[in-house]
């Protein structure tokens, strides 16, 4: 029996009568993480990693109703015994562990596993059926150790310091942004966050994630001789409008795992790119679908038909791909435009 299948609302497991990331209006749902295209206003009752409660009730509503799961506790709904255990991919992303009579299915939500400091690093979890994402499933998609892009990061922001000119950093305001503000060199200078990253800030930092003093945008006028040393950061769709224009002469930068593709970089019009992503690369995404022993592997958001053949003919797995509606917010969002 399949402990999950694809519905229209979204990905639904039928002993237990719930969802997991569901698009559309539900009764139950489970929530992977708290990026908008994985976690959506509407649904008649939420379940979510402990973790990434303080996210979920800024962005979807304080009062929403949400239960939480401390990272491996176990909860029984109609004989299906539902845990988290940590996906290494925002503060509180999780996977999520099915059992049902003797069978293990593994939902991995969207997943990274390198370790970086913002939120409890990426666990593989044993089962028979894994459920991964696929946003870079293509062999092309290898990143570098996250401390060289800082020190690249660090260095161009410190080389604009010098000339007097700010710095602007286009990243995903939820996980990107503090992900990178956990790396930077605060003695180079001041530290901006844009008001959709500053409240994300304010949860990481009650979380007791280390998240340097930042100054928010709004406060700061046209010609703020602070602006000159620091380093902005905002989202992509802060790019080309007029917010912008109290940064005067700045020098430009975009965050994210397409970077790897130099068209990226030049359709966006900044002036570097920096390869950074908070999914796993084609190397990570084997890796993990190898530590769960799954022999059954679905794919979900991202380079489904690669990744799908791959695991066939090259781990002789049993794979294919699950259609869903991810893909919106952070890197998932396909190469930005
Ligand atoms: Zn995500
Ligand atoms: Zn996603």
């Amino acid at each position: 029996m399949d402990l999950v299948i694809a519905r229209p609302e979204g990905l639904y497991c039928p002993p237990g009568d719930f969802y997991i990331d569901p698009w559309r209006p539900v009764e139950r749902a489970v929530i992977t993480h708290a990026h908008g295209d994985h976690a959506r206003w509407g649904m008649g009752h939420y379940l979510a990693a402990a973790d990434s409660a303080g996210v979920l009730r800024s962005r979807i509503a304080a009062d929403m109703p949400l239960q939480t799961l401390a990272y491996g506790e176990r909860l029984e709904h109609h004989g299906v015994t539902l845990s988290f255990h940590p996906a290494g991919h925002v503060l509180g992303s999780a996977q999520v562990r099915l059992e049902y009579r003797g069978e293990v299915w593994v939902a991995s939500g969207d997943y990274k596993v390198e370790p970086d400091g913002t939120c409890v690093p990426f666990e593989p979890v044993r089962c028979h059926t894994f459920i991964t994402e696929s946003t870079f499933g293509l062999p092309i998609y290898r990143w570098q150790p996250q401390a060289e892009i800082f020190t690249e990061v660090n260095d161009w922001w410190r080389a604009n310091a010098a000339a007097g000119r700010p710095s602007v950093l286009f990243c995903y305001a939820f996980g990107k942004a503090q992900r990178i503000l956990h790396g930077l060199d605060e003695s180079i200078g001041q530290i901006v966050a844009h008001g959709s990253v500053e409240p994300l800030n304010r949860v990481y930092r009650e979380a007791g994630i280390r998240i340097p003093e930042t100054l928010y945008a709004g406060d700061l006028k046209k010609n703020d001789p602070r602006l000159r040393q620091a380093i902005v950061l905002a989202p992509p769709s802060a790019g080309g409008s007029t917010w912008m224009r109290r940064f005067g002469d700045y020098s430009d930068a975009f965050a994210s795992g397409w970077m790897m593709l130099r068209g990226t970089r030049r359709r966006r019009g900044v002036d570097r790119g920096f390869v950074l992503s908070d999914h796993a690369d084609w190397p990570g995404l084997l890796w993990a679908i190898e530590q769960t022993g799954a022999e059954r592997v679905m794919v979900t958001h991202g380079s489904v038909a690669v990744l799908v053949r791959y695991l066939r003919e090259q781990k002789g797995l049993d794979a294919q791909g699950f259609e869903t509606e991810y893909g919106e917010e952070d890197d998932s969002a396909a190469e930005p435009t």
